[in-house]
């Protein structure tokens, strides 16, 4: 799991979404997509290795 992460990816759209509260141990909390309007936790994933750009 991932300490922190500069957005997520809705599962939906497929879009990165800023707009989210997460957690180290219980993952993403809450978040919601303003492209599309999903803010069901569930359907949002942290983005994967390739995705983050340091
Ligand atoms: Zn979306």
């Amino acid at each position: 799991m991932l300490d922190k992460v500069d957005f997520i990816v809705c599962l939906n759209c497929d879009s990165p979404c800023y707009f989210f509260e997460y957690d180290a141990k219980k993952g993403i909390v809450s978040a919601f997509c303003d492209v599309c309007g999903n803010d069901d936790p569930i359907q949002f994933r942290p983005p994967s290795d390739d995705e983050i750009e340091e």
